[in-house]
């Protein structure tokens, strides 16, 4: 197993101090699964790079007291080859100073972001190059990835799961050691040792800094902690608690960070809720309702009786829970929310009879083909009195400053409806199900492009206006 670390910041030879490992020996740190190495094959003023060898034993790791499961109960494994979880730790025992960010020599180096490549011939991505692009390049890599086809001869097979990367970014050493600690297990999606609780102040210790921010974080977490439901939601609860409003599960980080400018989430909340208020409804739902950010103002009106969040993912609904600290509010209160596990894309007999329903920042994350089937479930299922309904507005994108143009505000977005579309799209629900559709703007406006944020307030039609 190898991986090599490249710098061009000059002199690049102090690389060997940030590693505290001197750039002319080669120097060999015994582990408990083999043996580490590392050595320099290049190291001049101009570039200098330092190479960790892992001589992983598979017998000792078979024969050993880890365990011994799945691939790993082989003497042929692939272990030796592949980075996986004998990396991280490989990292904290030979590079450990320099992962906390500590160089006694170089104290300012050690925090200053400087040009880093590191080099990982065989890293196994389970989840593919998607999955390797996701993780790394929200943190700001430069991602090189070379796949390869298992064999020629044998097309049928496929591509192999193992590719070789390189990940090239400025920051500090540190950061990019603690990225790699953290995302290669959860790429390779598995642990050679017993995971117990101890395992999440590793990943919070490591993920410090960047991992509540990750669009990915639940992902992340879920993987880190070997898919153990009990770990997982106690880490992504500490990680609310840790940084209470960047923490998303990941969900809307990456969109805030385009948006952040305005504090559109608040503005767009604002609007929501005073919709909700001017429709006289007491019961809601909250369609969607992410990390419950609405629900969590809801609650604190009392007009609303009663609260309904859904979400399809539960790493949401834990993060919601934990933000809305349901389990500590008293018995009165508690009585007003629930949150409900499901898919706004099928008839959920659960959210039909309420007065209105709150569907924020949601449908530019369905595919276009399930549209239909969301607005037959709402608008022809469930049937509240008021929907209210946001979007962004495609034409307002090229305002946003670190935008590339062309680009939507989030991967996860599926399409973002101009002004025009919007609303031919909410006139064509209305007349279909009885409803009247009113719209309004929510953030600045530009002459020319709109608000960021559209919005469109359903009410159903009474039979007497629907005669006229
Ligand atoms: N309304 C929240 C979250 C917006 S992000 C806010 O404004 O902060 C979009 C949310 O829609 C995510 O939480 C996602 O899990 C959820 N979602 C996407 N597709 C869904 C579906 N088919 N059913 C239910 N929820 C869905």
């Amino acid at each position: 197993m190898l991986l090599a670390l490249t710098t061009t910041h000059r002199p690049a030879t102090d690389l060997g101090y940030l590693l505290h490992k001197h750039p002319e020996r080669v120097q060999s740190v015994p582990l408990k699964f083999g043996q580490a190495h590392v050595f320099y094959p290049e190291a001049s003023e101009e570039r200098c790079t330092a190479c960790l060898l892992m001589e992983v034993d598979p017998v000792a790791i078979v024969r050993g007291k880890g365990r011994a499961d799945g691939p790993l109960d082989q003497y042929v494994n692939d272990r030796p080859y592949a980075a996986s979880s004998f990396l991280s730790v490989a990292l904290v025992k030979v590079f450990g100073t320099a992962l906390n960010g500590h160089c006694k020599e170089r104290p300012g180096l050690a925090q200053t972001a400087i040009p880093l490549r590191a080099q990982l011939p065989v890293l196994p991505a389970r989840g593919g190059e998607g999955l390797l692009r996701g993780l790394f390049e929200p943190l700001g890599y430069t991602v090189s990835v070379e796949s390869h086809v298992l064999d020629e001869n044998f097309p049928a097979w496929g591509r192999s799961p193992y590719f070789s990367v390189v990940l090239e970014r400025c920051c500090t050493l540190s950061e990019l050691l603690k990225h790699l600690y953290v995302l290669v297990p959860v790429l390779d999606d598995s642990k050679h040792y017993f995971v117990a609780d101890d395992e999440i102040d590793k990943l919070l210790r490591q993920g410090e800094g960047w991992l509540s921010e990750h669009p990915l974080c639940a992902q992340i977490t879920e993987r880190y902690l070997v898919h153990l439901r009990r770990l997982t939601r106690l880490a992504l609860s500490r990680l609310v608690e840790d940084d209470p409003d960047a923490a998303q599960a990941g969900h809307d980080a990456e969109e805030e960070a385009v948006e952040k400018p305005l504090r559109l989430n608040d503005q767009r909340l604002a609007s929501v809720l005073a919709a909700l208020k001017s429709s006289g409804a007491t019961r809601v739902l909250d369609l969607g309702c992410g990390s419950g950010k609405l629900l969590a103002r809801l609650l604190r009106d009392h007009t609303f009786a009663e609260i309904v969040g859904v979400d399809v993912s539960l790493a949401s609904l834990h993060i919601a829970e934990q933000r809305l600290r349901l389990a500590e509010l008293p018995e009165k209160q508690r009585q007003r929310i629930r949150l409900l596990h499901g898919s706004l894309c099928y008839r959920d007999a659960r959210l039909a009879g309420y007065d209105a329903a709150a569907v924020v920042e949601v449908i530019e994350h369905l595919d276009p083909h399930r549209l239909e089937s969301f607005t037959r479930a709402l608008f022809g299922e469930a049937r509240p009195r008021v929907v209210v309904l946001t979007t962004p507005n495609r034409e307002y994108n090229s305002l946003f400053a670190g935008l590339a143009a062309g680009r939507l505000r989030h991967k996860d977005h599926r399409f973002e409806f101009t002004r025009q579309q919007f609303q031919a799209w909410a006139a064509a629900v209305a007349s279909d199900y009885g409803y009247q559709a009113r719209y309004e703007t929510v953030g600045p406006v530009d002459a020319e492009r709109g608000s960021p944020t559209q919005m469109v307030v359903f009410s159903v039609q009474s039979p007497k206006e629907a005669e006229s």
